[in-house]
């Protein structure tokens, strides 16, 4: 019998930070990872943990929240944007922007630290045990489940200095944007796209040729890579009384896709409803749904854009010499405004994955958010 334990399926941010408060407040907790390693869909990749959504500093913020920061962070507060002609605008801050940090299994990446603090507070991490069905208390942590976004391109090593460029092209990156991010001789290219999935290839030679044009990318061992993401607003974040967090729920920020804070957020979140005995749903209603929303309706927004749109603010931006910081945290709180534009928002987006939210409390499957399994489980008990 697993009583007292409290097991976590999926090693991601999510669960690493659901573990960490679980194991801090004395309980006793088995994570599952199906892969062999922490971060093995990123392998190296370089991602941006954002510092604007929040006057606080998101490190700070971790800490407070007890999870630890003892990975490499670089802080970021200038940036050079391209438009789609080429033209280049440097976007600045007094005020750190984003980290930069090293996602993967190596040293120095976040989730080798994560991994560390939880197993230095007495967790235990079973890697290549994938959580088919979950009895007793757990939390659900297993990543994205369908592909709204895909962001693909290539990881290498690099003589050129450290440093972050965006391109915001439609011919690069459909709705998205391209970025450039080079940190101690490797770097990262990515083409990150909202649209037209099937021209991947195409739209990543475009980002490769146009960084080498713009900015004299040198890629040495060049190795590709790429991944999805899954921006989605659950009717309910529990399946079978369990928890859902991070991008299993759907939780991202739905404008650029930087869900890193969202599922370390939603897994200490849930961590914190099952030592207080409370509804998990109600903590990230109240936490996560407002920013959710409100990235929701800029998404929307961004959509209508088109590379005219993103010339004139970046134009803008030239011209009054904005503060990047200030503007992004803008951007970024639910004005009542916004929140008037989010039943139209919802006409404009909505996310490749069903709601398959199950409300049957006895249900132990982990997969049961997850469309074509429902039918075979129907008769175990899942479905009915
Ligand atoms: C290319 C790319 C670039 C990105 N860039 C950024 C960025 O710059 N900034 C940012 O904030 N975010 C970025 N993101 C998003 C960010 O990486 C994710 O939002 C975040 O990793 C989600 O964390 P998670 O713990 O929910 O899921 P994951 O990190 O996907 O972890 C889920 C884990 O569960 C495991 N698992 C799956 N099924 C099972 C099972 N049945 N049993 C046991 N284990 C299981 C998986 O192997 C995986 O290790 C990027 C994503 C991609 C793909």
């Amino acid at each position: 019998m697993l009583t007292d334990l409290i097991q976590i399926g999926g090693a991601g941010p999510a669960g690493l930070a659901a573990a960490i408060t679980l194991a801090r407040a004395g309980r006793r907790v088995l994570v599952h990872e199906l892969q062999g390693e922490v971060g093995h869909r990123f392998g190296g990749d370089f991602q941006g943990l954002e510092n604007w959504s929040t006057q606080h500093d998101v490190l700070d913020q971790l800490r407070e929240a007890g999870i630890g920061t003892a990975f490499t962070a670089k802080a970021c507060s200038r940036a050079e944007v391209f438009d789609a002609w080429g033209n280049r605008y440097e976007i600045e801050s007094n005020k750190t922007f984003f980290y930069l940090v090293e996602r993967g299994p190596g040293p120095g990446t976040l989730d080798t630290a994560l991994l560390e603090q939880a197993r230095g507070l007495g967790v235990e991490v079973r890697f290549n045990s994938r959580l088919d069905r979950l009895e007793g208390a757990g939390i659900l942590a297993a990543g994205p489940k369908a592909a709204d976004a895909i962001a693909v391109g290539y990881h290498f090593e690099t003589p050129m200095d450290d440093g972050v460029w965006v391109i915001l092209d439609d011919e690069l990156a459909p709705q998205g944007y391209a970025y450039l991010l080079i940190m101690n001789g490797r770097g990262t290219v990515k083409s990150c796209m909202f649209s037209g999935f099937k021209q991947e290839h195409l739209y990543v030679q475009r980002t490769v040729a146009a960084f080498q044009r713009l900015v004299g990318l040198e890629m040495l061992n060049p190795r590709l890579h790429g991944g999805v993401g899954n921006f989605h607003m659950p009717a309910r974040a529990v399946t079978g009384g369990h928890p859902v967090v991070g991008e299993a729920a759907g939780f991202q920020d739905f404008l650029w896709g930087f869900g890193m804070r969202y599922a370390i957020h939603s897994g200490v979140l849930a961590a914190r409803s099952l030592l207080e005995g409370k509804y998990y749903d109600m903590f990230w209603r109240l936490e996560l749904e407002p920013p959710m929303w409100n990235s929701m309706v800029n998404r929307a927004l961004f959509g209508l854009l088109g590379n005219r749109g993103y010339r004139w603010i970046l134009r803008r931006n030239q011209a009054q010499r904005w503060d990047a910081h200030r503007v992004l945290q803008r951007l970024y709180q639910p004005w009542p405004i916004k929140r008037l534009l989010l039943p139209w928002a919802r006409t404009r987006y909505s996310s490749r994955r069903q709601d398959e939210s199950c409300d049957h409390i006895n249900c132990t499957c982990v997969w049961c958010r997850h469309g074509n399994h429902h039918l075979a489980d129907a008769q175990k008990g899942c479905g009915g």
